[in-house]
C-alpha cells in the first residue's frame, strides 16, 4: 500500500515553500481558465491571502507528519485538514484549492493507517473524487482519478476502480498516471462490467466442481464460503431491490468454468440482520451462480482462498451486531465445531501477559512523570503468580524493560500456542480529567474515543500492515472474535467493579473493539486492557500506589478465571448433551 501512494513530488515540493510571483500566478489562472468571470482586483487580493492560509496549512502539514507525538490525536490530524478544506471553501478559484483537496486526500489516507476507520479511507476518496470533479484540468486530476482507483480497491470495491482507472485512461490518456492505470485494468480484467455471458473458458472434466457452501454469522459481518475442487475464477455484481416484485436488494457472484451438483442447490435461510438467504445453481453450462439476499449490509467483500480451495463472501453491517455465535454448517444445520479447546473439554493451560510498551517505548507519560510502561510492567509480574498458583503455565512477552516490537508480542503467543493474550496497558487522553477502565478486543472502531487509543498505542509500530484483507482475515477467526468479546467483557467487570468497590471515582468505560496491531494476528482469544488512565493525576497517583496495582492485578485475575470456569461449563455441558 505504502507503494500506492500518490507521488508526492507532483506537489512540487520546492514552489510549494517559495511564495509564487503574483504574475506568474495570475497567469497560471487564466491558463486554467477558472478566472473569467471574476473581478480582477477580487482575485488578486484573494489569491494572495489564499496563498497565505496555504502557506500555513503545508506548515502545520509537515509538522504532523514530522511528529509521531502529533499523529497520535484524531484532532490534529483534523485540524489540518480543515485548513485545507477550508481554502476549498472560500477560495475555489485559487490555484491552491485544488492542491489543498488533494492535501487532504493525503492526510485522510495517511490518517486510515493509523486509526483504521474505515470513514477515514472513504473520506480520502471523497477528497480524491472531489479534486477530479471540480478541477477535472488541473495538474493532479489524473494524480487525484489514480488515487481514487487505489483506495476504491483498497476498500474492496474492485468493480469500481476498474471504472474508475478506465475513465482516467480514456480522459488522460497522456497523463503520466496512464501507464499504471492501463496495468491495473488489465489486472482488474475480471471485474469489468459484464455485457454478456463470457464465452466458456473451462468444461467438461476441467471444470470447478463446487463441493460445498457454509455460511457464519459474526458480531460484525457475516461470512459465506463456496468451497471447490479447484480455484474458483469469479466475478461480482450487485441488483438493486425491487419494491414492486418484493425482491430484495441481492448479490449475485458468477463462478466460471464451475459445476454444482444439485444437492447444494437449494436455498439456505440465514436471515442475521445482514443477509436473507443464499442460493445457488447452474447458471448456464459452465457458470454456477451464487446469489445472496440481502436485508441490511454496508459494504462487501469477495475473496478467493487456497488449501482448501474456496471463494469468501464477507457482509458487513451499518454498525457492530451481535447475534451471538450462530456457526452452522449450512448443509447439514449442525452447529460448527466449537475451538479446539473447547471441544477437548482442556479449556486454558497457557497464558501470555503482554505488558505494553518497554524500553525505547515508554508509552503514555502521567503529568506526573509517571511511565506507562514500568506500571504495566508492575501489573503483570504480579498477576503472573496468582495464576500460576491455579495451575496455569504463564509466559510474559517481556519481564524487563525492554522494547518487543508489537508484532513478535502476537508471535510470541502463537509460537507458545496459548490458549489466552492478555495485553496490559494505561490510557492517556489529552484531557486531564478523563478516567475509568476499559477493555478492547480487535475490531473497528465504533468512536472517535476508541479509534485515538488504537491511534496511541499503535503509533510505535514500525510495521505497516500491509493490506486491509489481511485484517479482514484476522478478523474472520471467528470463535477468536467471539471468545476475545467474552473475555474483554469478563475482565471489563471484574475489573471495574473491583476497582469501584474501593475506589468510588473509577469510571465503567465498558468493552470496546479498535484495531490495535497488537491483537491483529492472535491465533487465541485476545484483549487489551486500559486498566485506568495515567493521564488524570489522580489515576496517576493511585496507578503508583501499590495498594491500587495490587486491585487491578487481583480483579484481572478474577476475570480470567471467571472467564475460564465459564468456558469449562459450557464444554461440560456439551458433553453431557
Ligand atoms: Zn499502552
Amino acid at each position: 500500500m505504502l507503494a500506492t501512494e500518490p507521488p508526492m513530488a507532483t506537489l512540487g515540493e520546492e514552489e510549494m515553500d517559495r511564495p509564487l510571483k503574483t504574475r506568474h500566478l495570475f497567469s497560471v489562472l487564466l491558463a486554467l481558465g477558472v478566472m473569467t468571470a471574476t473581478p480582477a482586483a477580487g482575485p488578486l487580493w484573494a489569491k494572495t491571502y489564499c496563498e497565505r492560509l496555504y502557506e500555513s496549512a503545508r506548515k502545520d502539514y509537515y509538522a504532523l507528519l514530522d511528529s509521531d507525538r502529533k499523529q497520535r490525536f484524531h484532532d490534529n490530524w483534523d485540524k489540518v485538514i480543515d485548513k485545507f478544506a477550508a481554502i476549498v471553501d472560500q477560495y475555489p478559484e485559487c490555484p491552491r484549492a485544488p492542491d489543498s483537496l488533494f492535501n487532504a486526500g493525503v492526510l485522510y489516507r495517511k490518517l486510515y493507517r493509523k486509526s483504521w476507520v474505515k470513514k477515514d479511507l472513504e473520506s480520502a476518496l471523497n477528497s480524491f473524487k472531489e479534486l477530479n470533479r471540480q478541477y477535472p484540468k488541473n495538474k493532479l486530476a489524473d494524480d487525484a482519478l489514480l488515487a481514487a482507483a487505489q483506495i476504491q480497491e483498497e476498500l474492496g470495491d474492485r468493480g469500481a476502480a476498474y471504472i474508475t482507472y478506465s475513465d482516467l485512461v480514456k480522459r488522460y490518456p497522456k497523463g503520466d498516471m496512464a501507464g499504471e492505470a492501463r496495468q491495473k485494468i488489465k489486472l482488474l480484467a475480471a471485474y469489468a462490467p459484464r455485457r454478456s455471458p463470457r464465452p466458456a473458458k473451462r468444461s467438461g472434466s476441467a471444470a470447478v466442481r463446487v463441493t460445498d457452501i457454509k455460511y457464519w454469522s459474526n458480531p460484525d459481518y457475516t461470512r459465506v464460503v463456496v468451497y471447490g475442487t479447484g480455484r474458483f475464477e469469479y466475478s461480482a455484481n450487485q441488483l438493486r431491490g425491487d419494491s414492486a416484485t418484493g425482491k430484495p436488494p441481492r448479490m449475485y457472484i458468477d463462478l466460471d468454468g464451475a459445476v454444482v451438483p444439485q444437492d447444494l442447490c437449494s436455498p439456505i435461510t440465514i436471515s442475521d440482520g445482514l443477509l436473507l438467504r443464499t442460493r445457488m445453481g447452474q447458471y448456464d453450462r459452465d457458470t454456477v451462480r451464487l446469489v445472496l439476499d440481502i436485508d441490511s449490509i454496508e459494504d462487501h467483500r469477495v475473496f478467493t482462498m487456497e488449501n482448501p480451495s474456496r471463494l469468501v463472501v464477507d457482509v458487513i453491517g451499518k454498525q457492530g451486531k451481535f447475534t451471538g455465535t450462530s456457526s452452522r454448517d449450512a448443509e447439514t444445520g449442525r452447529e460448527s465445531p466449537l475451538p479446539l479447546a473447547q471441544q477437548l473439554g482442556l479449556g486454558v493451560r497457557t497464558i501470555v501477559l503482554d505488558p505494553g510498551h518497554g524500553g525505547k517505548d515508554p508509552g503514555a507519560i502521567g503529568p506526573g512523570g509517571l511511565k506507562e510502561k514500568d506500571v504495566t510492567l508492575a501489573l503483570a509480574r504480579r498477576l503472573k503468580p496468582l495464576l500460576e498458583d491455579k495451575g496455569y503455565q504463564i509466559l510474559m512477552t517481556r519481564d524487563s524493560d525492554t522494547y518487543v516490537e508489537l508484532d513478535a508480542r502476537t508471535a510470541f503467543a502463537n509460537k507458545q500456542r496459548a490458549d489466552l493474550f492478555i495485553s496490559i496497558h494505561t490510557n492517556a487522553s489529552r484531557s486531564r480529567s478523563v478516567r475509568g477502565v476499559e477493555t478492547y478486543f480487535l475490531g473497528v472502531a465504533r468512536d472517535r474515543e476508541a479509534s485515538e487509543t488504537a491511534l496511541l498505542e499503535n503509533a510505535i509500530s514500525e510495521q505497516t500492515l500491509a493490506d486491509l484483507d489481511l485484517i479482514l482475515l484476522d478478523l474472520a477467526r471467528t470463535s477468536n472474535l467471539k471468545q476475545s468479546s467474552v473475555l474483554a467483557e469478563s475482565i471489563q467487570d471484574n475489573l471495574y467493579r473491583g476497582l469501584a468497590n474501593r475506589h468510588s471515582r473509577v469510571r465503567n468505560n465498558g468493552v470496546k473493539q479498535a484495531a490495535f496491531y497488537v491483537l491483529i494476528g492472535a491465533q487465541m482469544p485476545a484483549v487489551l486492557v486500559e486498566t485506568s488512565f495515567i493521564s488524570n493525576p489522580e489515576s496517576e497517583k493511585l496507578l503508583s500506589s501499590q495498594e491500587y496495582r495490587d486491585l487491578i492485578s487481583d480483579s484481572i485475575f478474577r476475570g480470567i478465571i471467571h472467564y475460564i470456569q465459564r468456558l469449562a461449563s459450557v464444554s461440560s455441558r456439551d458433553e453431557e448433551s
